[in-house]
């Protein structure tokens, strides 16, 4: 990894809790390079080239496979408990499968906090389930299992239909806001002996009611989120409090599934920043900021792949670490 690569993987590691992202002060000479041959190409050309590459049909590939997969994942859930499957029980934040405890991390990290000690029996379920999501990418768990953020998905496009008709405009957060949460809802899990925090997860209700059907105030408050989101702020809950994001995120920061950026065919024209529910790690696409020819995309990413179908130019990819090297 590249000196210019080093410092960013520290800054994409601060800019997950919440800072700000900064112009770089450190660049590889190779990408200075193609920096500078990109300001002498014609702008007429490129704007031309863009608008080429726009018009073409939009490509939907991973948005489909992940929604199939999300689905599929939630429904084995539902499916298993009414048909009184064994093989699979639970719901999202504690499951076993094939009789081995699964245990969400953040579920498990919750009720260690609220009995204010280890529970061997969780670490052996948060510990597989730990490994898995190093393999899967982390926050991979938002955009490819979380069911939330599948409806919220729905409710970002009636957003953005709204900001576009100018009937609504989109308020952005300090994304500080979802560390401050992450402590909250830790202390409070501390203070009080309980997990308060799975009594409000949209993620735990909207598994719990699909797969238990009732709840139905708690689905209210689900109901009130997306509202919110529809009307005031843009995804508001994944972006700025829910702690599942984050302590996934900081799995992320070890997982070798990322997204990678070229820089040599690059636009700069943003379209993958539109679509992305975490803008702040696509900074490096923004014109002269990329430090290296190649750089990986930050762990707070979902791993949604909006940004790879988007792409008109293919310069945002799906990558392993080392897997392209062996190849
Ligand atoms: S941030 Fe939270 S609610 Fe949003 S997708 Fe991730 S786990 Fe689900
Ligand atoms: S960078 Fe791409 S893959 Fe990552 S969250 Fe944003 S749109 Fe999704």
């Amino acid at each position: 990894m590249s000196n210019a690569l080093k410092r960013r993987f520290v800054e994409q590691i601060k800019v997950m809790f919440g800072a700000e992202p900064q112009k770089p002060t450190l660049i590889e000479e190779r990408a200075i390079e193609v920096h500078q041959l990109k300001r002498m190409t014609n702008k007429a050309e490129l704007a031309a080239a863009k608008e080429a590459h726009r018009a073409r049909e939009k490509n939907h590939k991973w948005r489909n496979i992940r929604w199939a997969t999300l689905i599929f994942v939630n429904l084995l859930f539902v499916v298993s408990y009414h048909f009184d499957i064994q093989l699979l029980e639970g719901a999202l934040t504690a499951s076993r499968f094939a009789g081995f405890h699964l245990i969400d991390l953040n579920s498990a990290l919750q009720v260690m906090l609220a009995h204010k000690h280890i529970i061997t029996n969780l670490l052996i379920g948060t510990g597989t389930v730990l490994a898995l999501w190093i393999l899967l990418g982390g926050r991979t768990f938002c955009s490819w299992v979380c069911p939330y953020h599948f409806l919220a998905e729905w409710a970002e496009k009636l957003h953005l239909f709204l900001v576009q008709k100018k009937l609504v405009t989109d308020t952005p957060i300090d994304r500080r806001w979802r560390t401050v949460s992450w402590v909250i809802f830790a202390l409070l899990a501390l203070i009080t002996g309980y997990t308060v925090y799975e009594s409000i997860s949209p993620t735990g209700i909207v598994s719990r009611a699909l797969i238990y059907s009732g709840g139905v105030l708690a689905m209210l408050w689900v109901l009130a989120l997306l509202v919110f989101e529809v009307f005031f702020v843009r995804r508001a809950w994944c972006r700025y409090a829910c702690p599942i994001g984050l302590t996934y995120g900081v799995v992320g920061i070890v997982s070798p599934l990322r997204v990678k950026y070229t820089l040599q065919g690059c636009f700069h024209e943003g379209d993958c920043r539109k679509v992305c529910l975490v803008p702040h790690v696509l900074d490096t696409v923004i014109k002269g900021r990329a430090v290296d020819t190649e750089v990986p995309i930050g762990p707070d990413c979902t791993r949604c792949g909006l940004c790879v179908d988007t792409c008109p130019t293919g310069s945002l990819k799906f990558d392993i670490k080392g897997l392209s090297k062996l190849m």
